[in-house]
């Protein structure tokens, strides 16, 4: 067996093999060990998970974000079944949201998250889309239209186009739902312009 020792020269790769096999031999002692010292100094040790937290939150935030797209299926089961276990809770939170948002924020959030579920790429703040509609003038892409524009993604999402500002325009309620779903050049076929 490979023993570790400070005068022999060893790879990372060794040096970690090495750790986690020495790890794995001692799995329960090492645990035991963990469990009685964190039940002996609970104070410090949630003081100190506290800490870690809020030092490794975006690596954290990535980790969790990996595991739950790894299996994507099973994750949005047990967030729906969660949802449906704390009804009360969701109802609370998007009020509450809602009352902080104003309706062009929501919408902005709203769209974020039905994209987010679809693992759309890209990204676009409400900045951003605010810059596009004043491009615009405050006039649909399509018929001219003076009126409340609505987010089309020229590409649409289900066939690839991504979140980014490039793949934005503004377009005016009716005419954004006769597009739908369809790519430009369809649309244009379909419609005519
Ligand atoms: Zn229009």
């Amino acid at each position: 067996m490979f023993k570790w020792s400070v005068t022999r020269k060893v790879t990372k790769t060794q040096k970690s093999a090495y750790d986690k096999a020495r790890y794995a031999a001692k799995r329960a002692d090492i645990r035991a060990k963990q469990n009685a010292y964190a039940a002996e100094h609970r104070k410090e040790k949630r003081v100190y998970d506290k800490d870690y937290q809020k030092r490794k939150r975006k690596l954290l935030t990535a980790k969790r974000k990996a595991c739950r797209y790894k299996n994507i299926e099973h994750a949005r089961l047990v967030e729906a079944a969660w949802r449906e276990k704390n009804r009360e809770k969701v109802n609370a939170y998007s009020k509450a949201m809602l009352k902080k948002r104003t309706p062009e924020e929501h919408r902005h959030f709203n769209e974020i998250a039905r994209n987010r579920s679809k693992n759309a790429t890209g990204a676009h703040t409400a900045k951003d889309w605010q810059d596009i509609i004043v491009r615009q003038q405050g006039v649909c892409a399509a018929c001219g239209e003076d009126s409340l524009l609505t987010k089309d993604h020229i590409v649409p999402l289900s066939k690839g186009g991504t979140h980014n500002p490039d793949n934005l325009q503004g377009l005016c309620k009716s005419c954004n739902s006769r597009k739908h779903a369809k790519l430009p050049h369809i649309h244009v076929q379909v419609v005519g312009y």
